[in-house]
């Protein structure tokens, strides 16, 4: 790595970016390969960012171990759009199940009712810590498809499993958790994410979808830019796809793989949250509220007496510890810290937590 940075990004998104892949984008902006003009002003259609997609998507795959028999497509509309592509080309003669695990959750499952039936099985409980429970479903039912939350990124919540339901394929919205670790993809029917916490810039969103779910819709029914097979035999670029926005996201994927992908993400990860975590349960001025099973490796929410919030976040920000304050729907403070998040900005904030501290204990 470069310079020792002097400031910490921590806002869920969009969310930094690694050092190296900025300063490698700067240097490209305005000559792109020795072209004279930047990639921003190049056609879609042109070899060069053929070449970058094509790559993105093979950098995906490997990084994931994406089996042969899964599609990615990019797609515009960030991680919401999907909450209404999804049911529109999942959805078939049964219900849909939604693990109502909170806030995007329930934004996804609000937005499936209006297209189809929807079951909705709560996994939230919020007394006396948040924790996410385990999924039995017992009904002897087959649904259209079962879409979960792996991690709420508002909350701070994260299955540190997948749920082991085989009653429909499994959907998942890994808008705030993708690359982060290791998974198997072929638990699952399709995934999902918005960009601009763990990928790249805002605009863009991921999808990954096993073959047999691709056409499950009748084309001649649904906007063309929503249809998956549509977007599949268009090579992504069913219209103009948002090619700066990909032509980062190749770049992070390049980035993961020169780290060691998302093994190293993982070790990482649990480092960086474990770390915090720890902070926090040792103070007595600071709180997060959820139960050590369902901790966000991303997401770390916490409170801190209201009268010293706005104190501690300004003090924060004079520390360089930026973008501390937490969602507007759930108040107090929170950290993201995604997998551009060096372990150093993790331990400075750590200690920062016990400076604050001792201002006061
Ligand atoms: C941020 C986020 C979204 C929304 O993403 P957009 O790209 O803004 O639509 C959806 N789901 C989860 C889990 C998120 O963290």
């Amino acid at each position: 790595m470069t310079s020792a940075k002097t400031v910490y990004n921590f806002c869920s998104g969009p969310a930094m970016l690694p050092e190296t892949v900025m300063k490698q984008a700067q240097a490209e902006f305005l000559d792109y390969q020795s072209k004279g003009i930047s990639i921003m002003e190049m056609s879609h259609r042109s070899d060069e960012f053929q070449a970058i997609l094509l790559s993105a998507k093979a950098r995906l795959r490997e990084l994931m171990a994406i089996p042969e028999n899964y599609q990615i497509l990019l797609m515009q509309g960030g991680a919401s759009l999907q909450f209404s592509c999804i049911p529109l080309n999942l959805t078939g003669s049964d219900p849909a199940l939604y693990l109502d695990s909170g806030y995007w959750a329930k934004k996804a499952l609000t937005e499936a009712q209006k297209y189809g039936s929807v079951e909705v099985l709560s996994v939230l409980e919020e007394h006396p810590e948040k924790r996410l429970l385990d999924v039995s479903v017992t009904e002897s039912e087959h649904y259209s498809y079962i879409h979960y939350t792996p991690n709420e990124t508002i909350d701070g919540l994260e299955f540190h499993h997948v749920p082991s339901i085989n009653k429909g394929p499994l959907v998942a919205d890994m808008s705030s958790c993708i690359l982060s670790r290791p998974i198997e993809v072929d638990r699952f029917g399709l995934l999902y994410a918005g960009a601009q916490k763990n990928i790249g810039p805002a605009g863009l969103a991921v999808v990954i979808i096993r073959e047999d779910l691709l056409s499950r819709a009748d084309k001649t029914k649904l906007p063309r830019l929503l249809h998956y097979q549509t977007v599949l035999s268009e090579g992504s670029m069913a219209n103009t796809p948002p090619t700066f926005a990909i032509y980062l996201a190749n770049l992070v994927f390049g980035w993961l793989q020169e780290q060691g992908g998302v093994l190293e993400m993982e070790r990482l990860n649990k480092q960086k949250s474990q770390l915090l975590y720890q902070a926090l349960d040792q103070s007595v001025l600071f709180n997060n509220a959820v139960a050590t099973d369902s901790r966000s490796r991303m997401n770390v929410p916490f409170s801190i007496d209201r009268n010293l919030e706005t104190h501690f976040l300004e003090q924060a920000a004079n520390h360089g510890l930026l973008n501390l304050v937490g969602h507007r729907t759930a108040g107090g403070c929170r950290a993201s810290i995604y997998n551009a998040m060096p372990k150093e900005g993790v331990e400075k904030l750590a200690e920062f937590i016990k400076y604050f501290e001792s201002q006061y204990v």
